[in-house]
């Protein structure tokens, strides 16, 4: 027997719908890319444009199931244009401005995008691939009259006058859950990237489940600043999360340095705020430089590669922010666990907690763990067994966009998150590596990234990465690479005596180099296949 409740589908555009009826004068704050200025926008606004893209976009010939490119900031208009494209069932295909060229190109070529929104600072980008882009019908400029530029784009036009020519008279059709709208593709540092085609419903509760206290913990009370840019997989749900539950939103555009942040973060009385270690590190070091407080921010989010322990001491013990560290992936939409402290840890304090923190978590409803061996057999959630950690759920892909035919889950319908790591008896995951950059040294696993946090902790040490390096006996072994704060100079002896008795004997780096930058992904992270290339024939002592 079925039950007799109403069938309410779950439509992205009911989110902006909700914020615009219940909290329609909550604000929306947004850094202009033309000039650094900020606009002032609020909901039932945003809705309003929304609904106008929506009816554009028809009459530019618009169908369900097209693509739409971005290459976009996080802005207001980033925003409303998500809202609107999803809404008539159309995908928004975020990508990533920081990929190669070439890379921007293979992945919009790939998803045959029909548009291209962009904003003022990537017209001589776009200008110089358009001749690789031949699905790209036209070049939405994200701008107005005033400031649009003299470009060589095919029918560009600056985004304020093409919506200009439709009105907010548009009622939202009616979809499918399940339908398409949006697509993310990894940065592939193996292989192309591949897409991971987001739906409505997959979409509505991913952002339910993160907005939870345990997790993003959001209210309408929260001022939330997402740095995490909505072409990273969904800015973290806060795209969703955050006008799902009035909190309000303050977009800070294309200046994600240290000052332009903290201008934001007090000028705006930012709560909450969420972004990827290396932006953290830009602020702490203007909060140290600087001498500036945080006084309004209660919360930062921290995730997408691990969390320092330096970090989040820095954060909770000198500027009284409590971290949460998170993990996720583009395949998870991408959250995936929250370091919360569950009952069972309550009553940690001091350096125990510090360590508690250190774990990437535990998952929130809809996302199961599974902890496996190579041969995917089950292992124990004891604390100390490595596994390859797998995930289950609602709001994680079960086939790439375009390579359906590609088996990428186990028989239980389990994803292998090519992430390895330990799981205790309370359910906290503590990520040890990725599966191709765990270092094997004598058929044992050595963690890099457990290496990497003590090195950071170091004064001297602004970055650090720990790669596996061939040695005739070991088959591999650490060598630990930094780039050291400026005018300072840690000496090998130095770090590793530093490290010594806070990890096993075996596991400190065989030697230890400086270096004046460590190549970066496009999602912020250590490009570890770079730096394996960089040091391949590096002899150890
Ligand atoms: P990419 O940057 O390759 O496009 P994602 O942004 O989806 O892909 O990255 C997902 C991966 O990032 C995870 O599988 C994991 O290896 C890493 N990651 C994310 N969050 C954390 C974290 N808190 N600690 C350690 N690793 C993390």
């Amino acid at each position: 027997m079925l039950g007799l409740m109403q069938d309410w589908p779950l439509l992205l555009h009911r989110i902006i719908d909700h914020a615009a009826v219940q909290h329609g004068t909550r604000e929306l704050v947004s850094r202009a890319v033309e000039d650094g200025s900020l606009r002032r926008s609020t909901y039932a606004r945003t809705r309003d444009r929304a609904l106008r893209i929506a009816k554009r976009l028809q009459q530019e010939g618009v169908r369900l199931g097209d693509r739409l490119a971005t290459l976009a900031w996080n802005t207001d208009r980033h925003l409303e244009l998500w809202y609107g494209i999803s809404g008539i069932g159309a995908i928004t295909h975020t990508v990533n401005p920081r990929l190669f060229p070439e890379q921007i190109a293979w992945i919009i070529n790939h998803a045959e995008d029909r548009l291209l929104f962009l904003d003022l600072t990537f017209v001589p980008l776009v200008e110089s691939l358009q001749d690789k882009l031949p699905s790209i019908e036209r070049y939405i400029i994200l701008t107005n009259a005033a400031h649009m530029p003299e470009t060589s784009l095919k029918r560009a036009v600056a985004y304020e006058d093409w919506l200009a020519e439709a009105d907010a008279d548009f009622v939202w059709p009616k979809l499918d859950e399940n339908t398409a709208c949006g697509l993310c593709y990894t940065s592939g540092t193996t292989g192309s990237p591949k897409g991971v085609l987001y739906s409505h419903r997959s979409n509505v509760l991913h952002a339910m489940a993160a907005a939870q206290p345990d997790y993003m913990n959001l209210s309408s009370r929260d001022s939330v600043m997402p740095v995490v840019p909505l072409f990273h997989a969904n800015s973290w749900s806060l795209a969703y999360s955050a006008p799902m539950t009035g909190a309000k939103l303050v977009m800070p555009g294309a200046r994600l340095d240290g000052p332009s942040l903290l201008g934001l973060l007090e000028g705006e009385g930012v709560t909450m705020t969420a972004a990827v270690p290396t932006v953290w590190l830009g602020l702490l070091q203007h909060l140290e430089a600087s001498g500036a407080a945080l006084s309004t921010l209660k919360r930062v989010v921290i995730g997408g590669s691990a969390c320092p322990r330096a970090m989040t001491e820095a954060f909770e013990r000198k500027y009284g922010v409590t971290v949460a560290h998170a993990w996720g992936m583009t395949e998870m939409s991408p959250l995936g666990s929250f370091c919360s402290v569950k009952s069972a840890y309550a009553h940690l304090e001091g350096e125990a907690l510090l360590d508690l923190k250190m774990k990437q978590g535990h998952p929130f409803f809809g996302v199961e763990f599974r902890l496996t061996d190579d041969a995917g057999k089950d292992l124990p959630w004891d604390c100390t067994t490595f596994g390859r950690l797998k995930v289950r759920g609602p709001a994680v892909t079960k086939a790439y966009f375009r390579r359906e035919d590609e088996q990428v889950l186990d028989e239980d319908g389990f994803f292998d998150t090519g992430d390895v790591g330990t799981i205790d008896a309370a359910g906290y995951m503590l990520i040890t590596d990725r599966s191709k950059d765990v270092i094997k040294s004598g058929g044992e696993w050595i963690s890099s990234i457990e290496l990497e946090n003590l090195a950071v902790g170091h004064p001297d040490v602004m970055e650090a990465a720990v790669i596996g390096v061939a040695h005739p006996k070991w088959d591999e072994r650490p060598l630990l690479v930094i780039v050291p704060k400026e005018g300072r100079q840690p000496s090998r002896e130095a770090m590793l005596a530093f490290m010594t008795g806070k990890v096993a004997k075996w596991w400190l780096p065989d030697d230890v180099v400086l270096v004046e930058a460590i190549p970066h992904t496009a999602t912020g992270k250590i490009l570890k296949t770079a730096l394996r290339e960089q040091f391949r024939d590096y002899r150890l002592p």
